[in-house]
């Protein structure tokens, strides 16, 4: 049960960092600088202009972010948390303007691009992208820093939910109505598919502003597993940003196909740790309702089932068992002189005899389908389905002889020197028109009957009409 009182246990991603999951994020950063490093010298090589690329890239991209938006939004709203809010803003924000980027990339879908795009529109609506995701991560970073990012009584209902979103749709519109009205105001980057000396400049300050995010997410006072892999992001966003605007000369170079790898790769890697952790959470999930189940049934000194198991499985029996009119018996069981058994020997004694006697109950019964539980106090029931009376006072007659083979000593008793039962036993055919209460009547009223017939005896209240 551990993970119920575990404070991050309903947050996937925001736990301490595993040290696998550290070894895993390491491997894979490593793994794309060695690729970047190896493919630096080759990054101007012109390869075959593929324009349907792009599409298929950015979808993914679209889609991925979209999803992690959504799960992150969720993890928000579940945990309290602006900063989370921020990194799902970044993750919308990034897949708006993928999706408004592939619509003005020229010669997808006209031959200069959608949205009144210009020649440089495009390259910048790339930069104005690659430079919102880290400012979007920096804000997370800091906000998870301070002391009240979660706090009890924040609460983000879907008005406030509604505002972020339309924030960072906006955000992204005009990001990209700026290099396209505004395409006049911005130096030019691009010339006929490669890059003017300033690109250098304004790919530098991106990668500036990566770095910068890696620097401040390092520094945080406490990393979760989110944060490592977010720095496996923007390691990886480096390397994309170097490979396609950096180091390459321009447009369908391998600097260029390689860079947008790197950026499907970056997309994926947040949406799959929340989509395992989540997995994981699930899973955690109903192991934890299982055992709530089981305390909920259980009688806790016991073991047994306890009085509203009892009484759950006796209105079951009787829905079902109007159907097929089958006999339900009933056996109350009450153990002797136990007030006098506590008197001399004490509570915590008391408990042991408890917990014996409603063992030996439970051992002698056959059936699976048989329910021994805890009525109250010192007193037992048993529920047997589909058994009539003569088998139900055969069974509490072994009860009774199996407990008095216990040989718990009991001073106090007038009946015996050791612990005895007195048991009633009722059956009744359920049936249209029966009464579900007659039968614990009658099954109490025989448990009457014995303890004044001198207990540590079974008392027969037949079939209950
Ligand atoms: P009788 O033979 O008529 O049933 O006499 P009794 O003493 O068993 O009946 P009574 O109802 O007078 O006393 C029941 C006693 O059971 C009183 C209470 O102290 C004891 N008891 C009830 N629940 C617990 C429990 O959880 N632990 C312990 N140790 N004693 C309990
Ligand atoms: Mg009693
Ligand atoms: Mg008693």
């Amino acid at each position: 049960m551990s993970g119920l009182i575990d404070e991050h246990a309903d947050s996937p991603g925001l736990h301490p960092i595993h040290r696998h999951a550290r070894l895993l994020a390491g491997a894979v950063a490593l793994l794309s600088i060695g690729i970047f490093l190896v493919a630096v010298p080759f990054a101007r090589i012109a390869l075959p202009q593929v324009p349907a690329f792009i599409p298929v890239y950015e979808s993914s991209v679209i889609l991925n972010d979209l999803v992690t938006a959504v799960l992150l939004f969720g993890q928000c709203v579940i945990a309290r948390s602006r900063a989370l809010g921020a990194l799902a803003s970044g993750y919308l924000y990034t897949s708006v303007i993928a999706l408004l980027h592939m619509l003005s990339f020229p010669g997808l879908f006209s031959p200069t691009g959608l949205l009144h795009a210009g020649p440089q529109s495009t390259a910048w609506i790339y930069m104005f992208w690659h430079a919102g995701f880290p400012v979007f991560v920096m804000t997370y970073a800091l906000l998870k820093d301070r002391k009240q990012d979660r706090m009890t009584g924040y609460t983000v209902g879907a008005k406030r939910l509604a505002l972020i979103v339309g924030g960072v749709l906006c955000l992204a519109l005009g990001m990209v109505v700026f290099a396209t009205a505004g395409e006049w105001l911005l130096p030019e980057i691009i010339k006929n598919n490669h890059y003017t000396p300033t690109m250098r400049w304004v790919a530098g300050a991106v990668w500036g502003l990566c770095l910068l995010a890696l620097v401040v997410l390092y520094r945080q006072r406490s990393r979760s597993t989110i944060d490592l892999w977010l720095m496996v992001v923007l390691c990886v966003w480096i390397c994309d940003i170097a490979l396609s605007a950096v180091f390459n000369g321009g447009r369908y170079d391998l600097g260029f196909y390689l860079g947008r790898f790197y950026g499907m790769a970056a997309g994926s890697f947040v949406l799959l740790l929340l989509l395992v952790e989540n997995t994981l959470l699930h899973s955690r999930l109903a192991a934890a309702l299982d055992e709530l189940k089981r305390l909920a049934t259980t009688d806790p000194l016991t073991g047994v089932a306890n009085r509203r198991a009892f009484d759950a499985a006796l209105s079951a029996h009787w829905r079902r068992g109007a159907y097929d009119r089958a006999t339900l018996s009933l056996l109350m069981i009450d153990i002797d002189f136990f007030k006098r058994f506590n008197d001399s020997h004490g509570h915590v004694e008391g408990d042991r005899c408890l917990v014996s006697v409603a063992e030996c109950l439970a051992q002698t019964v056959r059936r699976g389908s048989d329910l021994v539980a805890r009525y109250g106090g010192e007193e037992f029931v048993v529920l047997m389905p589909e058994t009539d009376a003569a088998a139900a006072a055969h069974v509490a007659q072994r009860m009774c002889d199996a407990v008095a083979a216990l040989a718990i000593p009991n001073a106090g008793s007038s009946h015996m020197p050791y612990v005895t039962i007195s048991v009633g036993v009722a059956s009744q055919v359920v049936e249209t028109g029966a009464q579900m209460t007659d039968l614990t009547k009658a099954a109490d009223h025989a448990l009457y009957l014995a303890k004044a017939a001198g207990r540590g005896r079974v008392e027969e209240a037949g079939l209950v009409a």
